[in-house]
Parts: structure tokens; C-alpha cells; sequence
């Protein structure tokens, strides 16, 4: 009998791709197995076995496979149950859920980079022979792809050499490499040990009688800790006792003195912080068993609690009766609110059971924490994680919540597959017929409409932890304050004078603008000209910093001009205003206080935004003035108000959900105000001050937002109401994109008549030198999504077999919001 496999491949075929394999690999593979297989002409990749059977392909000639790479499976069964449905909700295929789920060290293929890992000396003869030879040409050279090593070794053991090298640590996967980010350590000392005993002591007063400055400094230790047992800063011990801290040097490198490090935590639940004991409040606890009383009729349940209610704290409390039950529990949060402040939390509670995976870390991570989550190992019962950890090898997954679930980070644009974390979760939680929370305070539209509909259940927490109250809203009249002459730059009179109280009682202050560089844009007075990305068609922006022009989408970028392109006066203007210049304004009005910017640009650095969030924390910076990485579930205790520059910008924003978003953003960033004893303050600047939206928003009324949101999108056709699917063609040629979208349009329209929007270029019609064109296919929820689906695939492929539109590239995108 033969013997075959089907495999999926890491790239985008549609279906499996069949193997042969001996009798005894047939004994030996289980789905879930990698093996390294010969594809097209000459390239090698790592394959994923689905099946093994013994049904010969009928279209081509089964290939052997070269090498089998594993001796277990790497997936489990019900990540195949999982990636199917990706596939299939999604419109993709098995080998792009293989790619975004597996981490890049799983999938070895032809043009895979390696180098040498120079961190490691290696001890030749540990290496076998052909390992030897890979690792010896990588001192020639300072990186290989895998093809270049299949002309050193014999192609057949290219990937499982490789893989060997990769476990040994010896060569390492070229990737982006981002350093762990490491929390901010404290200075303490302590008197040595040898000195315990009085004796000793007294001996070593007795031998620095001649060196007076180190003798007071000893004294100062002993006064300081008879009046507290907490451990002694060093800075404590130099300012108490006057010394340099060249005495305390000399002293610790004598010995007597011993220097240790302690990692601090905004977090201390009580002085001496051990494992903090969790209380929940009254309210918390009858939340807890609402929610657990709900789960006995429903698979979802939307925990609405307003910010700083607590949400976190009954998480954990789940979390642990899910670890009681020695089960694993997934907890999902937008990749920007996984910062050191929340991993540090639930690791206080959960010590190392708590494994965390997202993108900032390496290949390397990553591959530890799947296999801790695929072996159920202790070290990761809890798994926090962004987006893409709801794809991990769980083996007895107990419990899902997904926290922040309104967030919009939750959904991946680009690539394939383009899904959906919190749904995708949910479906997750079916197969291990779990149950699933969601918590926000801002609950999206479609969530909600879950909750109404009778599919979710819904639990509400309406009071702050500790009493505390919610922030008060103040809406300021910016038209009226220009022109009653009582503007400075963007900040109106009432905003200084909270400013200037805030920071005089010692509390600190959040901007917050939803936009970035300086000035966006740069506009001729006399011609209206602007500079435009030759690339991108969208305008540049300027970059006070360098003095430059810069494009948001390729980063082409020229110095700043002293006139105009196109009319050569130098009648240039800056319009508009983003975070850096509200940064320099302040920095101006308030020169005695410190100020820092969070967003995209300054960011992006190796510790990204933990660095910033850390000195916010530690009360180095009084001023925080940022985009809406501010509002993504932070907890800062000292932050009593909260500015937001401009309204306006967001609710003009051209997007069917614009006005949903502006409250999210608004009430959250709102959140961060007041969350410890004193009520926060809140003013909201906007030449606006009767939108709907902004009085919702000062008087917290998700219920009024709802209703009256849910009318537009009834009225226009739009979700929750209707699903949305978008089509984006791309390509080069300006016409060839014009006369594709056309085609593709009518043959939709032929099937959903007035279901189908556009083509349209969207705003930003050119992106790295492609055109890009729209159509959006709107499905009622009596149209069956599946049958739709399979339409738009059958249109799609009559497309793709025109010979003009071959080259165009179809992008399609389910639920595109
Ligand atoms: P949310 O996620 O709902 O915005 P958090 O969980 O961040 O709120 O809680 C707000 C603040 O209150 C946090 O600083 C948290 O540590 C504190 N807190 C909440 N519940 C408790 C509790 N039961 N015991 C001690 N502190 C709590
Ligand atoms: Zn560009």
C-alpha cells in the first residue's frame, strides 16, 4: 500500500499539498508533525502534516518528503478545528492562519535568514559533523539563507540541521529583535552579614574611628532601620547622612556594606508585599457571581464596568478558580496595554504561572512560551497576550476574557489572515466548550447589540473601586474663547487654570491629542499648494524635530522648504496641531514642570512605551501629552486631570464609525483621571459643544450613545445591522486598478444588486506606489454569510482568470472595522 500526506505549506495555496512517505514514516507522523519537504523547482520548506492516508494525488505526482522534523505533534487538534474556521470565516487559507500562528522559528524555508548567535561560545565538538559545517561558514559569513546552506549540505538535511542548530542556540532567525523590556530597578543596601553579631560590630566601628565619613554613614544605616524594617535606598541613606556616593562605594567595596537590587512596582497593595491578599469590595463580589451565575445559560458574558471599577480584580479572582480546577486561563489585551503595569500584576498574583506573548518579543520567546502552553506546563497556566495568542497550542483551556473588547487593535488589517482576536476567541472557547468573558467600560456596538439580542449575557458595574467618583466633564467653547480673546496658542483660559492647580497641589495631568508630528500639514498662504508624498499621494507632514517633511505611510521624507513648489513665495503655514506641538506649548506655559510625549514617534525605540509609562509613574514627568495610546486601560494613581485638546478632529474623522469611536476614546481617556481618592476633572476642548457624542460623553450615558447609533446604522445599512465585507484591489497601473474594480463590481452587483458600494478610491488612493480601490459588499442578516462568501470566491476566481487582471491583487477583508 502506499503511503501519502497531506501537509498545509506556509504559503497561500488554496488546499493541501499531498506527499509520499514510507511505511515506517507513516508509523511514526501524527497531524501536527513539521517536515521538511522540496516544493516547485528548487525551494525547501517546512510543512505542517494534516492527515496521513493513502489516496495518490490525481492532478501531479507525489514528492517525497526529505526529513521528518518533529517527534511530537507542534498542534494539537483543536488548533486545526480553530484554523479551519480562520480560514474559512475569514476567506484565507491554511497556510496564512500557519504563518501568522506559528512562530517564525517553527517555519524554516528557503529564504530564511540565519546568523551566528555571537552571545554563546560554542564548544566544537559538540556540534556533529554537518552542523559543524553550517556553523563554520556563518564565521565567513555574516548571515545565510537556508538555500545558500543546501549547497554546503546535502538538501535533504538542510531544515532538520538547521532546526538541531536552532535548539542548540547556535544560529538564531533573523527577525526584527526587540529587547525585553526590563522594569526599572532600585538601589538598597544593607549592613554585611559578618556583622550581625554585636562583637563583630562593635570591631568594625572600633576599625573606621579614623575615617569618620564612613562611620556616620554605618550610624545613619542603623537609625534609619530602627525606625522601619523596609529595605534602605541608597539615595535615602546619602541624603540622611550626608555622604557622597563615593563614600557608600568605597564602603560597599569593602565589603561592609551590601548592595541589592529590588524591582519596583507602581503596585504595593500593602507595605510588606508578598503575595498580595485580594479582597474584592461589595460591589466587585456581587459582580463575580452575577457573571459566574450568568455563565450557566450563556457562553458570553459582557462584564460593562465603568473604568477603575475593578474589572481587573474579579478577572483574577476567575482566573484563580480556574486554576483551581488545574485548567489554563487566556486573558487577551491590546498589545499596548500589555505593559510591565499589568503583567506585573497578575504576576504578583500568579507568580510563574504566568507566561506572557506578544509581538514585541523575540522568535525565540515566543517558541518557549508555545511550547510551555502546548506541554500545559506550569510556567504558563494564565496566558496574558495581544491578538495573536488566542492562536496557541492550549491544551485545557478553562477560561477566556478579553479585556478592552471595543478595542479596534483586536482586529489585524494586514496580512492575511485578517481576523478578529475577540471573535476569534469566542470560537475558541466553543471548542473547548468554555466560556467566555468580555469587559470593557465603552462596550462596542456589536457587543452590546449581542447583549440585546439575547446572545451574550451582560453584567454592569457602575461604581469606581473605593468609592472614588467618576470623573466631572466640563465642555470648553473654543469658539467662543477665540473670540472673547481667551486662547494662548491651543489652550483655553479655563484649561490653563486647572492646569495651574493641578500641578500646584501636586498632581499630575494627561493631553490628550489623536494625532501626531507637529503641525500635519504644511499649506502655501498664497497658492494653497501643499507638499505631497511622491510615492503615496498624501500629503507630508511636518517634523519640527528634524525639520522635516516626512510621509505617515513609506517614510519618504525631504528637509522642510523655505518656499513654495509650486508658486515660489515663501508664504508657507503650518495648519493644524498635533502632540508635539501641544508638548511645546506646554513646555512654554509651564517651564517649571516637566513634560513627555507619547505616541507613535516617540515610541517606537527599543523599550518603546514602557519607558514613558514608567516615568509617568514614577512622578518624573508632572505632564503626559499623547494620542490614544493613553486611553488603552492604564492605571496611573496620581493623574487628577485630563485635557483633551480638540474634539473635533476625531468626530469629523471620515469613517461610519467615527462617532462610536470618539466616545470610546473620550470616556477612556476620561478613565485615567481621578482613579485613587480624589475625583478627577475632565475638560474637553471643541468648537462643538452641543454634539450629541460630547454631552453623552460629560454625562456618561453609553445607553443614549447606543440607541442613537444603532438608528444610523440601521438607517445606513451598516453594521451591526449588516455585515460588511471589503474587496481592495491593488496594483500600479492607475488604469488597470480602475477597469479590474469595475469588472469585479458589476459581477458582484449581478448577485447582490444594492448590497454593493463602490469602487471607490479610499482617501489615500496610493500606497507604496500601488493604487488601491474599493468595493464593499453589505449583507443583510437574512442573506446566509456562507453563501455570500462562496459568491464572492467564485466572482474572485473568474477575476483572476482574465489575463489583464492577473496581475492585480485582490484583498478581501471580513468584517472590515
Ligand atoms: P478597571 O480595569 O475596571 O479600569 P482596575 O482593575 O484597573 O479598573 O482597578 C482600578 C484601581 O483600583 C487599580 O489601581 C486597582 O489596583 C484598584 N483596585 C480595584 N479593586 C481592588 C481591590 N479589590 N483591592 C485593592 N485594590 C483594588
Ligand atoms: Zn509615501
Amino acid at each position: 500500500m502506499l503511503n501519502f500526506i497531506d501537509v498545509i505549506l506556509p504559503i497561500p495555496l488554496p488546499n493541501f499539498f499531498t506527499y509520499s512517505i514510507t511505511i515506517a514514516e507513516a508509523d511514526f507522523l501524527k497531524p501536527g508533525m513539521r517536515v521538511s519537504v522540496p516544493f516547485g523547482k528548487s525551494k525547501i520548506y517546512t510543512a505542517l502534516v494534516h492527515e496521513i492516508h493513502s489516496r495518490p494525488p490525481v492532478l501531479y505526482e507525489a514528492k517525497e518528503i526529505h526529513q521528518i522534523l518533529d517527534d511530537k505533534p507542534l498542534i494539537t487538534e483543536k488548533q486545526f478545528d480553530l484554523w479551519k474556521w480562520l480560514a474559512s470565516y475569514y476567506m484565507c487559507t491554511l497556510g496564512d492562519v500557519m504563518r501568522a500562528a506559528l512562530p517564525n522559528a517553527f517555519i524554516l524555508e528557503s529564504e530564511t535568514i540565519i546568523y551566528r548567535n555571537t552571545s554563546l561560545t560554542i564548544n566544537d565538538s559538540e556540534l556533529e559533523d554537518d552542523e559543524f559545517m553550517v556553523y563554520e561558514a556563518l564565521h565567513h559569513q555574516s548571515s545565510l539563507t537556508i538555500q545558500d546552506i543546501t549547497s554546503i549540505i546535502d538538501k535533504k538535511n538542510a531544515l532538520p540541521v538547521i532546526k538541531r542548530l536552532l535548539e542548540k542556540e547556535v544560529i538564531l532567525v533573523k527577525e526584527e529583535v526587540y529587547a525585553k523590556y526590563k522594569p526599572k530597578l532600585v538601589r538598597y543596601v544593607r549592613l554585611d552579614k559578618r556583622y550581625a553579631a554585636d562583637q563583630k560590630l562593635n570591631e568594625l566601628l572600633e576599625s573606621l574611628s579614623r575615617a569618620p565619613k564612613q562611620r556616620q554613614v554605618i550610624m545613619t544605616l542603623f537609625s534609619i532601620s530602627a525606625k522601619s524594617k523596609s529595605p534602605i535606598k541608597v539615595s535615602e541613606l546619602i541624603e540622611e547622612s550626608d555622604a557622597s556616593s563615593a563614600i557608600i562605594k568605597s564602603l560597599i567595596d569593602k565589603h561592609i556594606l551590601e548592595e541589592h537590587f529590588i524591582q519596583t512596582d507602581r503596585i504595593e497593595y500593602d507595605d510588606d508585599s508578598e503575595t498580595p491578599n485580594l479582597k474584592l469590595s461589595e460591589d466587585q463580589n456581587n459582580t463575580l457571581n452575577d457573571i459566574v451565575q450568568k455563565f450557566d445559560n450563556q457562553d458570553v458574558v459582557l462584564l460593562h464596568g465603568v473604568t477603575s471599577s475593578g474589572k481587573t480584580e474579579i478577572y483574577i479572582k476567575l482566573i484563580q478558580s480556574v486554576l483551581n480546577k488545574n485548567k489554563q486561563a487566556l486573558y487577551l489585551l491590546p498589545e499596548i496595554a500589555l505593559t510591565t503595569q499589568l503583567v506585573q500584576r497578575l504576576q504578583d498574583y500568579f507568580g510563574e504561572k504566568v507566561a506572557v506573548y506578544h509581538s514585541k518579543y523575540s522568535s525565540n520567546e515566543r517558541v518557549e512560551v508555545w511550547k510551555q502552553v502546548l506541554q500545559n506546563s506550569t510556567k504558563a497556566q494564565v496566558i496574558i497576550g495581544a491578538r495573536s495568542a488566542v492562536l496557541l497550542p492550549f491544551q485545557d483551556l478553562g477560561l477566556v476574557i478579553v479585556d478592552e473588547e471595543h478595542e479596534q487593535s483586536y482586529k489585524q488589517f494586514d496580512p492575511a489572515p485578517r481576523y478578529h482576536a475577540r471573535d476569534t476567541a469566542i470560537v475558541l472557547a466553543n471548542i473547548f466548550k468554555i466560556k467566555t468573558l468580555l469587559g470593557s467600560a465603552t462596550p462596542s456596538l456589536e457587543s452590546y447589540y449581542n447583549v440585546q439580542q439575547g446572545k451574550y449575557g451582560m453584567v454592569e458595574l457602575n461604581t469606581r473601586y473605593n468609592d472614588v467618583l467618576m470623573p466631572d466633564i466640563e465642555l470648553v467653547d473654543l469658539k467662543d474663547k477665540h473670540k472673547r480673546k481667551r486662547m494662548k496658542g491651543h489652550f483655553s483660559d479655563r484649561l490653563i487654570a486647572e492646569m495651574t492647580d493641578t500641578l500646584k497641589n501636586g498632581f499630575q495631568i494627561i493631553l490628550f491629542q489623536n494625532r501626531r508630528g507637529f503641525s500635519p500639514i504644511v499649506e502655501c498662504q498664497t497658492c494653497g499648494h501643499s507638499p505631497q508624498c511622491p510615492n503615496c499621494d498624501v500629503s507630508l507632514t511636518y517634523h519640527q524635530y528634524r525639520d522635516q517633511l516626512r510621509c505617515h505611510y513609506c517614510g519618504f521624507n525631504t528637509i522642510m522648504m523655505k518656499s513654495c513648489e509650486a508658486c515660489e513665495t515663501s508664504n508657507l503655514d503650518t495648519k493644524g496641531f498635533g502632540t508635539q506641538q501641544v508638548e511645546k506649548e506646554v513646555s512654554d506655559l509651564f517651564p517649571d514642570y516637566k513634560v513627555a510625549r507619547m505616541d507613535l514617534d516617540t515610541t517606537r525605540g527599543k523599550y518603546g512605551y514602557e519607558k514613558i509609562i514608567d516615568a509617568f509613574q514614577h512622578g518624573e514627568v508632572d505632564i503626559l501629552v499623547g494620542t490614544q495610546m493613553l486611553t488603552k486601560g492604564l492605571d496611573f494613581r496620581n493623574v487628577k486631570l485630563v485635557g483633551v485638546m480638540n474634539a473635533d478632529n476625531m468626530l469629523n474623522f471620515p469613517d461610519f464609525r467615527a462617532h462610536e469611536r470618539s466616545f470610546q476614546l473620550l470616556l477612556q481617556v476620561s478613565g485615567r483621571a481621578g482613579r485613587t481618592k480624589e475625583r478627577g476633572k475632565v475638560l474637553i476642548q471643541t468648537y462643538n459643544p452641543f454634539h450629541k457624542i460630547l454631552q453623552q460623553v460629560s454625562t456618561n450615558n453609553y445607553l443614549e450613545m447606543y440607541h442613537e447609533q444603532m438608528d444610523d446604522r440601521h438607517n445606513f445599512k451598516y453594521l451591526p445591522i449588516y455585515r460588511l465585507i471589503k474587496i481592495t484591489l491593488k496594483h500600479r497601473d492607475y488604469n488597470k486598478v480602475n477597469t479590474g474594480a469595475d469588472w469585479f463590481a458589476k459581477s458582484l452587483r449581478n448577485v447582490f444588486k444594492q448590497g454593493v458600494l463602490g469602487p471607490e478610491f479610499p482617501p489615500i488612493s496610493r500606497i507604496r506606489n500601488q493604487y488601491h480601490k474599493n468595493i464593499l459588499v453589505k449583507i443583510p442578516k437574512t442573506q446566509s454569510l456562507p453563501k455570500t462568501k462562496e459568491a464572492i470566491i467564485k466572482i474572485n476566481n473568474s477575476f483572476s482568470s482574465v489575463k489583464d487582471f492577473r496581475a492585480i491583487r485582490v484583498v478581501l477583508n471580513v468584517d472590515n472595522y
